[in-house]
């Protein structure tokens, strides 16, 4: 028998609307004696069946639902839900010619806690939820079985598998380990990528679209790339004809790398049209602003600062400083293309922020474009959460 759970009267609402998440205040009892990440039936108060889900004994969310049909957690349900996948995203990787791409975005493809990158042909996997877990082994069958010639890496080594009751873990799930570096391809640029040591899987697909949106604001530009990382927004400067791109991080690898993409790319990086600058965004910015250094365009994409509720609102003032000290050094009629990628803050939120920034900056601010997380990082209906990486290009006079 199918352990089950079953809801408190009342507590059925965000189901009915499809969203996968049953938090432990929510339940009443619960049947049978679930193990982490096995799956269960959920049941109404009035006792009709809702959703199958993983239970996730020691998380506030209690229960994250497969599927609202009745049917297995298998092989089968996994294959079909990375064929609609990857079928969702045919148009863009052609349009935008990738060859990287996020596969499954965990909730937002109801795969929830399921993260998979596709970098040429190595798939790395994110997975931070016990039902994710639970089911690795068939998850592994169910994506070699649509792509039989991949490798699978996992890179699950973030803390938040903690709440999940999970250890952290990396290391190769089928196939050849990763080398050093698997070049991938988006609008024509040329990106290293390390999946073992890099970021998150290796790299920041989810810019992918504001990063080619930056480039009509670029030519002949002097450009300060802040949290640059490998490279991403300098490397479309270069392509989009800037003057000058200075990249800054406070990571040497990160910066190493961000080096051989331009060279990779044979963007023309001779007499210091590009810089990589092992630099603490915070300070770097007042040393420009206290020697008069000024930009024609500033790139600021930090990482997120709102990790919880209860810090959004030093995680607001984070971005208010950076984005004060941004318009503080760009010429007058110089471009701020500022992100958040913190889901607790809403974009409603961060238009406020930047607002408070022109005011403490002294500039009159002008929002002339607004920009969201690239289009392989979907957003279900019934899953807002799923967005949260949101962005203006400000105009500063
Ligand atoms: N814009 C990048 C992604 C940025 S991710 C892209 O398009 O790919 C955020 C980056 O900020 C990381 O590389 C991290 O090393 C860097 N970082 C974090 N804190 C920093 C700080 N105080 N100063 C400079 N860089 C920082």
């Amino acid at each position: 028998m199918t352990p089950a759970i079953y809801l408190v009267k009342g507590r059925d609402k965000s189901l009915r609307r499809k969203h996968p998440w049953v938090f432990s205040r929510g339940i009443q009892r619960v049947e049978g004696d679930p193990q982490s990440g096995e799956t269960v039936d959920v049941y109404a108060n009035d006792g009709k069946w809702l959703a199958k889900a993983a239970y996730s004994p020691t998380s506030q969310i209690r229960a994250r639902v497969w599927s609202f049909e009745k049917r297995d957690i298998d092989k089968a349900f996994f294959v079909e839900k990375i064929q609609q996948a990857q079928l969702l995203r045919e148009d863009i990787i052609e349009r935008d010619g990738l060859t990287g791409y996020r596969l499954i975005a965990a909730e937002s493809d109801s795969l929830p806690g399921i993260t998979i990158d596709k970098f040429q042909n190595y798939l790395v996997c994110q997975l931070l939820s016990a039902g994710a877990e639970h089911n690795k082994n068939v998850l592994v069958e169910a994506l070699l079985e649509c792509f039989p010639e991949c490798n699978i890496y996992e890179r699950s080594d973030v803390a938040v598998r903690k709440k999940e009751g999970l250890e952290q873990t990396v290391g190769v799930l089928h196939g050849d380990t990763p080398p050093e570096s698997v070049i991938i391809e988006e609008n024509g640029v040329k990106i290293s990528v390390d999946i073992i040591n890099g970021h998150k899987t290796g790299f920041y697909l989810d810019q992918r679209d504001s990063r080619k949106e930056s480039m009509k604001y670029v030519k002949d530009k002097d450009v300060l790339n802040c949290f640059s990382y490998t490279g991403g927004f300098g490397l479309y400067a270069l392509k989009g004809g800037a003057k000058r791109v200075i990249n800054a991080d406070v990571s040497q690898p990160a910066l190493d790398t961000a080096k051989y993409n331009a060279e990779i790319n044979e963007f023309d990086i001779s007499k210091k049209r590009a810089v990589f600058l092992n630099a603490d965004v915070f300070k770097l910015l007042r040393e420009y602003r206290d020697q008069g250094t000024k930009f024609d365009v500033i790139v600021m994409d930090p990482p997120k600062f709102v990790s919880s509720k209860n810090n959004l609102t030093s995680g607001a003032n984070g971005y208010k400083d950076i984005n004060m000290l941004a318009m503080q050094i760009l010429k007058p009629g110089g471009t701020l293309l500022t992100y958040s990628c913190s889901g607790l803050m809403s974009a409603d939120l961060f238009q406020k922020v930047i607002a408070d920034a022109a005011l403490d900056a002294g500039r009159s601010v002008k929002f002339v474009e607004r920009f969201e997380q690239a289009a392989d990082h979907l957003i279900d209906t019934a899953y807002p959460e799923g967005f949260y990486l949101k962005g203006f290009a400000c105009k500063v006079l």
